[in-house]
């Protein structure tokens, strides 16, 4: 069974580590940084990017995570997760972990539309995914070997770059679980290449 972490300093972590169970799948909720050798993947939590940032500094864990990119384990960012992964933040001199290829953009449907729910076309997931955005971010802009998997009023809201895999929503928040599952599979695949 493969191991997947879920960073655990800030956010809707539970609410993954239920997704990943249901999905048949190990989860570890990880608070201290040698805690990352133990997985095969990572999800990094929404919540609030800011917030995740001073504590990844102030508990030491941003070299643990670039190395863990480096190792070509999966990483999954939702939401602020996504803010996180990604290698341009809009309105930012320097990006979080920086290494997925996309720019985003925080807080970017309006104050009015805070937090709504939309069906998504999510490629190779689901046809009629109910996403739940909160303060959700968007990208802005995808590198080339980024694969656009779902977009919502013509803006990208989840995309996957070989091991990376961000969106804007939080697939953890429903009893959908396959946006999760295809997460899994994604380390499942990783985990029998990289051994
Ligand atoms: N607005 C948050 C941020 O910028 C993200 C919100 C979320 O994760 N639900 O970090």
């Amino acid at each position: 069974m493969v191991k997947v972490g879920v960073l655990g300093l800030q956010g809707a972590v539970r609410e993954h580590v239920r997704s990943i169970e249901a999905c048949g799948a190990e989860a570890v909720v990880i608070k201290r940084r040698e805690q990352l050798a133990e997985v095969d993947g990572l999800i990094i939590p929404g919540g609030e990017s800011t917030t995740m940032r001073r504590l990844i500094d102030k508990y030491d864990f941003m070299e643990e995570l670039r190395s863990f990119s480096q190792s070509g384990k999966p990483m999954f960012g939702t939401c602020a997760g996504l803010i996180l992964l990604a290698k341009t933040v809009a309105g930012y001199a320097e990006p979080h972990i920086g290494v997925m290829d996309v720019e985003v953009e925080r807080n970017s449907f309006g104050r009015q539309r805070e937090s709504f729910e939309a069906p998504l076309d999510i490629a190779g997931v689901a046809e009629d995914f109910e996403a739940v955005f909160i303060r959700a971010p968007h990208i802005l802009q995808a590198g080339e070997n980024v694969e656009v998997l779902a977009k919502h009023d013509g803006r990208i809201v989840a995309a996957r770059e070989g091991q990376f895999l961000g969106c804007s929503f939080h697939p953890e928040l429903t009893e959908d679980h396959r946006l999760t599952a295809y997460f899994v599979e994604m380390v499942k695949e990783a985990q029998a290449n990289l051994v």
